[in-house]
């Protein structure tokens, strides 16, 4: 099942100098609980591409189909993952974690549940009521994508987000997100530089070229699972 579609994506935006073309004709089918990686060099507009599936920012033209509806507005079913953590300091970790659902209005008995659940899951147990600046770069990236998925989102985007990390906390990291996307089967479309990563997590690696960004190649990654 096709869980995400672009169809014929443009994305040109307004500039002092005139305009940047970010993106030109760009066809992608994501299926569903399927994990992309979206790799390419700097400015072939990874980050363009995955804003414009948080519908934040609108394509110039083309269209966006989420679950086989036109994505015009943002949806409660994507949950996003940025580059830094940005946790509000005077805010606990399991409260950080519930934003989302707070600003949804969902039930918070159940999304505590939640919260508490994804924090185990990613080593976080125990570390609910401590606050961000007790915990390290990459604790507390693994509470940002707790945040991420509290609202129980079924689709996860992340732009670069081991990108602030050191390789061992990143290689740790890449192996809690596969954890999770095995647990809760999720689509994911991750934004990273590194290749080896890249083939690693992603079932299909989409790699992208600059001016113009487009879509180079779709590859087929079967590697078994580590
Ligand atoms: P369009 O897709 O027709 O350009 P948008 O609503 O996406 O319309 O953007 C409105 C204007 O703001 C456009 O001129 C666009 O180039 C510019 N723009 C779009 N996204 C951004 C952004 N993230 N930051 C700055 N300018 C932007
Ligand atoms: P990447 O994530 O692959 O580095 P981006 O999507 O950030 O690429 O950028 C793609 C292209 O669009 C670049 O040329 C960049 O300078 C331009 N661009 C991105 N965001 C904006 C913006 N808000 N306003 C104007 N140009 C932008």
């Amino acid at each position: 099942m096709t869980k995400i579609q672009i169809f014929d994506v443009y994305k040109t935006y307004a500039t002092r100098s005139g305009r940047t073309t970010a993106l030109q004709k760009v066809d992608l089918d994501i299926r569903e609980n399927e994990f992309i990686a979206l790799v390419g060099p700097s400015g072939c507009g990874k980050s363009t591409l995955l804003k414009l599936i948080t519908a934040l920012i609108r394509p110039s033209r083309g269209k966006i189909l989420l679950g086989g509806t036109l994505l015009d507005k943002p949806s409660r079913d994507v949950g996003i993952v940025f580059q830094q953590p940005v946790l509000m300091p005077w805010r606990s970790v399991l409260d950080n974690v519930l934003l989302p659902a707070e600003i949804l209005g969902l039930d918070m008995k159940e999304a505590r549940a939640r919260a508490v659940e994804l924090l185990d899951l990613v080593g976080l147990g125990g570390f609910e009521n401590r606050y961000p600046g007790e915990l390290s770069g990459g604790m507390q990236q693994r509470a940002a994508i707790c945040r991420g998925l509290v609202h129980d989102p079924s689709v996860l985007l992340m732009d670069e987000p081991f990108a602030a990390l050191d390789a061992m906390t990143r290689e740790d990291l890449g192996f809690e997100l596969l954890r999770i996307w095995e647990r809760h089967r999720k689509t994911v479309v991750f934004v990273t530089h590194n290749i080896p990563e890249a083939i690693l997590l992603a079932d299909r690696v989409v790699a992208m070229s600059p001016r113009p960004g487009r879509i180079e190649k779709v590859i087929d990654v079967d590697l078994p699972r580590p």
